[in-house]
């Protein structure tokens, strides 16, 4: 095999995207292409210089690099004879380079198929081709969101057109009334998992339906829903047209929860009657839901859903109301809409939530569809969710954990890998974290100088450095910190060089109280007392997020409870040895123990407040905690210079936190819990 044999091969597996030893590698071949396409490695291949794939160095680089792609492909994982899974999802967040999600739902989605990849497990992933992507931000002169929708070019990507043996597209037809919709897939390889995207960009269809697959989460109610006929129907015809043959269908979240129709459509097919058919959809069906926000469930007008699901009506044999029965709390009730999440929860054989607090809250949110039942017997359980380490992992980290904790790759889900961070010196730890924080403001000012927003960076690599990433819903209320400006600027000009604030994130475009957000960032962003010191980065992606979480010391994360459903973007701070600073919400209950970051606000509850008493109550624990515990410990220094309690901190942080909220000990448990056949009765 030639050097460019092996380059190929290895551009078009996403393993490269948690294998810096082969993202550095294509750093090698052009530089200037990787960095300037979002770090992707087909650019690079596609302007190699022709000096570096003659250096015998780079040669023996790239057969290095390929052998230990080989060893991972070839090696077993451990659960090669578990469950066949078929995993649907909306979005998937994989890699800067392919801007296929909007948030947290795909972030978890791509680390749980990079997850089932290191474990063996037979798993295929299905999704749509969003090739707009969810959007790329940009600012006007006033600090107002702008959009745009630059199209990922397939040349360009590691993604194949799924094609039969005379080389054809494959194509199947599923139907938004009785108009056809004509679904190709482009086929994805991320390490040992399959990703289909489903695709009806082509010239086959009209316009309008071409439009379709486009872009993530925008357009009106009925693009919405021929959107997830797209997902749900066209997913598994184009699964049963390649042969794929499946053990469990995972629907993550309720976009994809049509599957379920066309599951059952094929067992009535067969000749079962209705009863018998919808036992068999579940028997082979779970289901997870993601968020508590009402807005995050998909309902549709009855006239819009009998409309759009005429073809698929007939085909099942179906009248009106029964179809809408399986979307509805109460089958007889003429007005109710037709909610996605209770086709997947009435369809499937088991459901959860993404962290224990936010099962408890989906079984009260739930608790209607069965009021036979006590709020604890409604059949929703959790698995929290986890991060996928190595993705995470910065390089800088990765060397400083070999060397350290040995091969924490291989046994990142044993305690035992991250207790050995004790045995790292408070200096030696101290100088990782300065690192680690030193590349994130080289990292920054880069990126200031070009963006839209205009941004100017005075960060000091030796200040205590919060960040705030996140989606701007408003619900995250991300200008908590700022509720009372004068308060704030106190403590600015207090600690002066020694206080530092980072955000980034988008606004949907809808969202206008997001953009305000945004906007109010920005301004006081100009303002001489956070001049220089408080920094919004704009077009937050994987790479602002693995730089951001590498770096900051502190991760302030406040949501109005309880509308957090999981969060990972904390998980990942801890694995660099920063400090969760959050409300109790999501996963943290699970995480904290009082010495591993801070809660802000009280225990952990579903109750919900009125929004202005939590806000007000929330912010002044926020400034309390800030002030009185993260910067007097951050700057409370010994003889050698160093924050001895912060570091323990540190340790505690790494030690408790890195281990469980992992993507491997997340898809352990899918497979246990969820993915094998349930002992006993089908509920
Ligand atoms: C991790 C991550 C998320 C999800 O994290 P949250 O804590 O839910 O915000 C979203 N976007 C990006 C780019 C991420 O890296």
């Amino acid at each position: 095999m030639t050097p460019q044999d092996q380059l190929n091969e290895l551009s078009k597996n996403l393993w490269w995207s948690w294998n810096p030893d082969a993202l550095t590698l294509f750093t090698r071949l052009n530089r200037h292409a990787f960095q300037s396409s979002r770090n992707n490695p087909l650019m690079a291949l596609k302007y190699a210089k022709r000096d570096a794939l003659e250096d015998p160095y780079v040669i023996e680089q790239i057969d290095s690099v390929y052998r230990k792609f080989r060893r991972y492909m070839d090696e077993p994982g451990g659960q090669e004879a578990g469950p066949r899974v078929s995993y649907f999802c909306m979005e998937y967040g994989l890699h800067e380079s392919m801007p296929l999600y909007s948030g947290g739902l795909g972030i978890l989605a791509g680390d749980h198929v990079k997850a089932a990849s290191d474990v063996g497990l037979p798993f295929t992933a299905v999704g749509l081709f969003i090739r707009e992507g969810y959007f790329r931000q940009y600012f006007d002169e006033q600090g107002r969101q702008h959009d745009d929708y630059p199209a990922i070019d397939v040349t360009n990507h590691a993604v194949e057109l799924v094609t039969d043996e005379n080389g054809r597209a494959i194509v199947v037809t599923v139907h938004s009334g009785d108009e056809p919709i004509h679904l190709r897939a482009f086929r994805l390889q991320v390490g040992k998992s399959t990703l289909y995207l489903l695709d009806s960009d082509f010239s086959e269809n009209p316009y309008w339906i071409r439009f379709l697959t486009r872009r993530l989460y925008q357009g009106d109610r009925i693009t919405r829903l021929q959107q997830e006929i797209i997902l749900g129907i066209g997913g598994l015809r184009i699964l049963k047209a390649l042969g794929v043959e499946t053990d469990v269908y995972h629907m993550n979240e309720g976009h994809c929860a049509f599957l379920s129709l066309e599951l059952l459509n094929d067992a009535l097919a067969s000749g079962m009657n209705l009863e018998r058919a919808s036992k068999h959809v579940r028997e082979q069906c779970v289901f997870t839901t993601h968020t508590p926000v009402p807005a995050g469930h998909d309902r549709f007008a009855p006239e819009q859903f009998n409309w759009a699901m005429s073809t698929m009506r007939r085909e099942l044999g179906m009248d009106e109301r029964t179809m809408l029965s399986f979307g509805r709390v109460n089958a007889d009730d003429d007005a109710e809409e037709f909610t996605m999440t209770i086709l997947g929860l009435k369809l499937a054989r088991a459901a959860n939530g993404v962290s224990k607090l936010n099962g408890e809250v989906a079984r009260r949110q739930w608790h209607h569809l069965y009021s036979d039942r006590s709020v604890d017997e409604v059949p929703i359980s959790h698995i929290t969710n986890g991060i996928h380490l190595p993705t995470w992992a910065s390089p800088a980290s990765r060397t400083f954990l070999r060397v350290n904790l040995g091969s924490w790759t291989n046994d990142r889900e044993k305690q035992s890998t991250w207790d050995r961070i004790d045995e790292v010196s408070d200096a030696n730890l101290w100088e990782y974290r300065r690192k680690l924080r030193q590349n994130l403001i080289d990292f920054v000012n880069r990126q200031v100088q070009h963006q839209t927003l205009p941004q100017k960076s005075l960060l000091n690599p030796r200040a205590l450095t919060i960040g705030f990433a996140r989606r701007f819903a408003t619900y995250k209320r991300a200008p908590l910190l700022f509720s009372d400006v004068d308060r704030v600027a106190d403590l600015f000009s207090k600690y002066e060089r020694n206080i530092q604030v980072i955000y980034a994130g988008k606004a949907h475009p809808k969202d206008e109280g997001g953009q305000a957000f945004i906007q109010q960032i920005y301004e006081l962003s100009q303002r001489a007392e956070f001049k220089g010191r408080l920094i919004f980065l704009e077009n937050y992606n994987m790479e602002i997020g693995r730089m951001l979480v590498s770096g900051c010391d502190v991760w302030l994360n406040n949501p109005r409870r309880p509308y957090e459903a999981s969060g990972t973007s904390g998980q990942k701070i801890a694995l660099h040895g920063g400090l969760n600073l959050s409300i109790l919400d999501g996963w943290w209950p699970e995480g904290y123990d009082g010495s591993n970051g801070w809660a802000i606000g009280h225990e952990a509850s579903h109750e919900i407040k009125d929004p202005e008493i939590q806000d007000a109550e929330d912010a002044e624990f926020l400034y309390r905690t800030l002030e009185s515990e993260v910067l007097p410990l951050f700057n409370k220094r010994g003889e050698d210079g160093l924050p001895k309690e912060w570091i323990s901190m540190i340790r505690s942080s790494i030690r408790s936190l890195t281990y469980q909220f992992s993507a491997h000990r997340m898809i352990l448990d899918y497979v246990n819990d969820m993915y094998r056949e349930p002992v006993g009765e089908v509920v």
